[in-house]
Parts: C-alpha cells; sequence; structure tokens
C-alpha cells in the first residue's frame, strides 16, 4: 500500500468486546449498526490475536510493540514503566497532536501515566460505569454521566479545539463492555425481548482436554457474582434453568453496553464525515482482547482459546483500503506499535518485537509473512478466576499450549499441584477447541512441526518457558 502523506488517526478501543458480539463478525444476536460501517468502509481482520488476554498487559503490548515478558506488564496488578520507548511521543515529535481519553489501566502518577500526549484524561484504575473519575495533568477529575458517553464527549470536544493544519492521533479507550456490564440507563430495556441463543459449546463437560479448562473459575452457571446480574434469581429453578437464566442476565447488560459503545463510535465516524476529513482518517476499531460469552459455559477471558484470544480489528482508511475487504493473515496486538507509526510515516521505536501490518491493507498476503503467533498468559492461578498459567502458539490451522508447573514465573494463590500439560488442537477440525489431540499417533508429524515453530518463535521473542520464580 503506498500511504498518502500523514492521514489522522482516531483507534477506538473497547474492553473486552470479543469479535463475536459484532454484527461484522457475523454475530446473529449483536447489533453494532456504526462499528459495522468501519468493517463496510474498510477491512475486517479475521485472524488477529492477542498475546496475553488480559487488559493492561494487551495495552502495554499495544503501546510498546512488544510482549509482555519485555514491557514488564505481565498481570493487571503490575504497573507501566511509561519510560518505555512508545507510539505516542514519536508521533508527537514528527508534529502529531495525540490524545488519549479512557481507559488506561497501566498505573497512575509519575513513571506510569501516559506519555507524548497533547491532552490525555484517561480513567482512575478500572473505571467506574457512572459519574467516573478521571487523572489528568492538571489533577483528578469526577465526570457526570454514563461513562461511554463521556468519553465519546472528551474525544469530541477535542477534535473541536485542535489545530486543524495538523494531522492527529486520537486515542479512544472505552471500558465498556468490562465486568460488571452496567448499561446506560436508555438501554435498560434493550435485548428484553430478544432470543440469546446459548453457544454450541455452552454446556462443555471439559473433558478431552487437560484439567485446566475444568479448574477455572470463570463458569456463568457458578462463578458470576450478583454484582454481575443485578438481580435475583428466580425462586425454583432447575441446574440447568438457572444455568440459563444467569447466562441470558449476562449477555443482556453485555450487549446493552456494547450498544453505547457502538452509538459512540457512530458520533465519532459521523463527524469525521462532517468535518469532510474523513477521506484522509484511518479509523480502527479493536478491543484489548475477546472475551468468553457463555462459549465453554464462560464469561471472561485469559485463556489462549481461540474466544478470548482472538480481538476484533476493523480498519478503514478510503484513500488506501478496499471496502468490505477481509484479510486472514496472522496479526498481533504486538504490531500495532509499528503499524500506527508506519501509516503516520515515523520510524517505529527501538526494540519493538511486531511487525506493520499496512501491507496487509492492500488485501494481499506478503510473501515472507509470519505463520504463528505467540501467546503467553502469565497471571497465574489468580484468587478469582483460576486459569493457570500457559503459553503457545496459533498457526493458521493448529494450536499448541502448554500449561506450566508450579514455580514457572508468578505464583499462584495456592501451591496446589495442578494440572500441567499440553494441547494440540485442530482449528479446522476441531474449531471449538473440545479435543486435545495432542496424544493422538495421526497427530505425530503435526505435534513436532507445531513444538518446532514454537521453540523458534519464543528464541526470536526472547522468551523461555520457566524464567525461574518471578516475584
Ligand atoms: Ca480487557
Amino acid at each position: 500500500m503506498s500511504t498518502p502523506t500523514r492521514p489522522n488517526i482516531v483507534f477506538v478501543m473497547s474492553d473486552d468486546h470479543a469479535a463475536h458480539a459484532i454484527g461484522a463478525y457475523g454475530s446473529a444476536v449483536a447489533s453494532t449498526p456504526s462499528i459495522d460501517r468501519i468493517a463496510a468502509g474498510g477491512m475486517r481482520f479475521d485472524s488477529c490475536f492477542c498475546a496475553n488476554a488480559l487488559c493492561a498487559p494487551s495495552r502495554a503490548s499495544i503501546l510498546t510493540g512488544t510482549y509482555n515478558h519485555v514491557n514488564g506488564v505481565r498481570t493487571l496488578s503490575t504497573e507501566f514503566d511509561s519510560s518505555q520507548p512508545t507510539f505516542p511521543p514519536l508521533l508527537q515529535q514528527a508534529g502529531y497532536q495525540t490524545a488519549v481519553f479512557g481507559k488506561w489501566h497501566l498505573g497512575h502518577g509519575d513513571g506510569h501515566d501516559p506519555v507524548g500526549f497533547d491532552d490525555w484524561s484517561v480513567l482512575h484504575e478500572q473505571g467506574l460505569y457512572d459519574d467516573p473519575v478521571f487523572h489528568e495533568p492538571g489533577g483528578e477529575v469526577t465526570r457526570e454521566g454514563y461513562v461511554t458517553d463521556v468519553i465519546t464527549d472528551m474525544a469530541l470536544e477535542w477534535l473541536d479545539r485542535r489545530d486543524t493544519d495538523r494531522p492527529f492521533c486520537l486515542l479512544v479507550h472505552h471500558k465498556a463492555p468490562h465486568r460488571p456490564f452496567v448499561p446506560a440507563a436508555r438501554h435498560a430495556d434493550l435485548y428484553s425481548d430478544v432470543e440469546i441463543p446459548e453457544p454450541e459449546t455452552f454446556w462443555d463437560d471439559y473433558s478431552g482436554r487437560t484439567g485446566a479448562a475444568e479448574a477455572a473459575r470463570m463458569r456463568v452457571a457458578r462463578d458470576l457474582r450478583h454484582v454481575d446480574l443485578k438481580e435475583e434469581e428466580p425462586a425454583g429453578l432447575s441446574d440447568r434453568e438457572s444455568a440459563s437464566w444467569r447466562y441470558r442476565r449476562y449477555m443482556q447488560d453485555y450487549l446493552r453496553c456494547v450498544a453505547a459503545v457502538d452509538e459512540g463510535v457512530g458520533r465519532l465516524l459521523d463527524r469525521l464525515q462532517e468535518e469532510g476529513i474523513g477521506e484522509d482518517t484511518v479509523v480502527v476499531y479493536t478491543s484489548d482482547q475477546g472475551f468468553f460469552l457463555g462459549d465453554h459455559g464462560w464469561y471472561d477471558k485469559r485463556f489462549m482459546y481461540e474466544e478470548s484470544l482472538r480481538m476484533p480489528l476493523l480498519i478503514s482508511y478510503p484513500r488506501a483500503v478496499q471496502e468490505g475487504s477481509v484479510q486472514t493473515g496472522l496479526v498481533s496486538n504486538v504490531d500495532f506499535c509499528q503499524t500506527i507509526c508506519d501509516l503516520a510515516g515515523v520510524e517505529p521505536p527501538d526494540g519493538v518485537q511486531g511487525r506493520s501490518i499496512v501491507p496487509l491493507l492492500d488485501g494481499e498476503m506478503p510473501g515472507g509473512w509470519r505463520d504463528a503467533v505467540y501467546y503467553r498468559y502469565w497471571e497465574h492461578d489468580d484468587a478469582q478466576h483460576g486459569v493457570w498459567a500457559h503459553y503457545g502458539i496459533r498457526t493458521a490451522t493448529h494450536k499448541l499450549i502448554r500449561y506450566l508447573p508450579q514455580g514457572f514465573g508468578l505464583p499462584g494463590t495456592s501451591e496446589a499441584s495442578y494440572p500441567e500439560g499440553w494441547e494440540l488442537f485442530d482449528l479446522v477440525e476441531d474449531p471449538q477447541e473440545l479435543r486435545s489431540r495432542y496424544d493422538d499417533p495421526d497427530y505425530r508429524d503435526i505435534r513436532d512441526q507445531l513444538h518446532a515453530q514454537l521453540e523458534e518463535l519464543m528464541a526470536t521473542v526472547g522468551d523461555v518457558a520457566d524464567p525461574g520464580r518471578l516475584a
């Protein structure tokens, strides 16, 4: 793709918005007409995967273009060292106006606050849905209203006051639809009368894999809390009826939260058109990772399974990207930093580990493009979700996962033994990942090949299986 000089960049990232809750990705239930406009006017990436399905680690990878063992943000509670090289200061130095509004989740105060932004206002920690508190250069501010609307308003007001003679890079980071899935009052009844089908794997019995899936504490039927469901369950339900009721309550509020995000996207897109700058603006819609929407009986993310691994990624840029195009090349959130630098025509920061995906915007797969993406979930057996640390690779057709023994990295909340082991999935034959083929003799060659690819990729990114016991 030949990039016209210095387009504007509007990067909208929601939090925990799974691709399968977007119309353009084929959701039968989620209504996302504005997000779908980006897909219709540009490119849908069908194989964008996060390097660690957690909020803070994904954000650190996006800013730096590095994996978490390099940028240090392995868990939700690790604060980001913002003296690391990131893309915003480079764009700023190249004459871009830069701003970030919304969720940051990388720590607050000197050394953690956003760097390289002309303007910033970021939610305190996770942020609140109603009347959220923001950190800004001038201190703390409480802004009245519903968080998604407040963040959209801040972005639009910033567009109003920017210098129209210079290009801009605007990051709009929504909190929604993250737990506890609190919808805007205007959406309180949305999806009340809509059938929300349970996914085929909702009643997964977790057989056919290591014990890790069964050990996780993210079950809709068992682990969602009152703060998530917000209503008392009707009396007298059977176990199955209870699970179905909980699923429906969960999905209604999740989709209601998505509705406000979609409206916010629509307001931004309308503004770009009204200003007549749509042609010169790259619009990105993504989420920091995917989410289980009752898939495998779960909510939340963390696992390297498809629903949480996959990120939605939609990019429109009328000057260069064909309308309604689809790209299946393997992309990682570690690529975002270089991609944004490439679009802006600036050199990426030192030490980046991703690749610019700008060549993929032509719709072609460039020769020598990667054949696997790397993943590592470090937050071993946290008190609430109980997902074991693991790492692995995903190719276009297969996935290899290793659940790690105790002591490889961060300690868990207990010293209990747990199911160390490998899983191998044939994503063509078994896209729902219900049956590991790791010990299947028919898959011996594929297994050997995946092991070799994984070793090579780990060496390339500089990660080791056992970094010792980390604090
Ligand atoms: Ca998230």
